[in-house]
């Protein structure tokens, strides 16, 4: 009896002493990643840490932490915000056969830096009463006379507009960019709008026909308002071409992780089978493991060619976007 009290009581103390954690900075609310985080604890018996604030502060934080942060871990969205922590050396290069395998490499960091969690997509929307599907085709389209006074658009000041336009100059180079981008300025039916869903209501209400959006607002949207079902469309950008813009929600493990096994250990959970719709459905976003279907809302938007250039170039040419965007005088 005593023998096996002093063996148990090894074992607890075995246990106390490996018990593991992970801390992650997260740009992701609470609400969409403690879910993931109680299920992953619930299945390893690892505990996750985390805040959540802005990727701006979380990015200073970090870097003002420098070799003393808590953080394991760095959770945000965009790739532009990715490539920024990367660039300002708050993370470390991860090399995993299981996130290679479930993370398309257009989706994660050549230099292993992060992955992609979960899929974005920035497409079309209009408003079916005033716009045909046959009239639409590309984002370029959209700089075409044709829609003069008929386009709404998000500010020029959010990365997700500084991407996709990242991803048209790394697509046609300076010159076309610029044109498409000063078209669209031409073409806008009132000033950009401070979010995706407001502009999604000014095409619902009939301010303007069509527009771009990420398509989780658009879910959002219609949950919350079903009435403008019928008002507002989505259109899968072009599929004649290169592809719908697709974005990442992604981490990567912080150059100065205390718990870097644990780290490089729930970003492969993360994209695994299993998580996949945990991290992306709550969101209405898309799994970005290619195994894993997305949740039926999602799905029903049909399926789609997405753009293969890595998300990575969204970075590298983010400030050469904004200084294209304001010099075609996008607000
Ligand atoms: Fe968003």
């Amino acid at each position: 009896m005593k023998k096996l009290c002093a063996a148990l009581l090894g074992l607890l103390v075995a246990g106390t002493a490996t018990a593991a954690e992970v801390v992650v900075y997260s740009a992701r609310n609470e609400q969409l990643i403690k879910p993931v985080f109680d299920a992953y604890t619930k299945e390893t018996g690892v505990s996750v840490k985390f805040i959540t604030d802005k990727e701006g502060p979380l990015m200073a934080r970090l870097q003002s932490e420098g070799q003393n942060t808590p953080a394991d871990v760095l959770l945000t969205v965009d790739a532009g915000n990715l490539w920024q922590a990367a660039n300002a050396g708050l993370l470390q290069p991860v090399r995993s056969e299981a996130l290679q395998a479930n993370v398309p490499a257009h989706l994660r960091d050549p230099g292993g830096q992060w992955y992609g969690l979960s899929i974005r997509a920035r497409t079309i929307f209009y408003n079916p009463t005033r716009v045909k599907p046959e009239q639409l085709s590309s984002y370029e389209d959209l700089a075409d006379p044709k829609w003069k006074g008929k386009l709404c658009l998000r500010t020029s000041k959010k990365v997700y507009n500084q991407s996709l336009v990242a991803m048209m100059l790394a697509q046609h180079g300076e010159a076309a960019t610029e044109k498409v981008v000063k078209g669209w300025v031409a073409n806008l039916a009132a000033p950009p709008f401070p979010d995706d869903t407001k502009m999604l209501e000014a095409i619902a209400a009939g301010q303007c026909q069509v527009g771009i959006a990420n398509t989780y607002y658009f879910g959002r949207l219609l949950n919350k308002q079903p009435e403008l079902e019928g008002k507002l469309a989505l259109f899968w950008a072009n599929q004649g071409g290169e592809g719908v813009h697709v974005n990442v929600a992604g981490a990567g493990v912080t150059k100065h992780a205390k718990h870097k096994d644990e780290a490089v250990k729930l970003l492969e959970w993360l994209s695994s089978d299993k998580a996949q719709n945990l991290f992306a459905d709550n969101n209405m976003e898309f799994p970005v493991n290619p195994k894993v279907r997305p949740a039926p809302t999602v799905a029903a938007w049909g399926q789609f060619k997405p753009n293969l250039i890595n998300v990575a170039k969204a970075g590298e040419l983010q400030s050469e976007a904004v200084k294209l965007m304001d010099r075609a005088g996008y607000k």
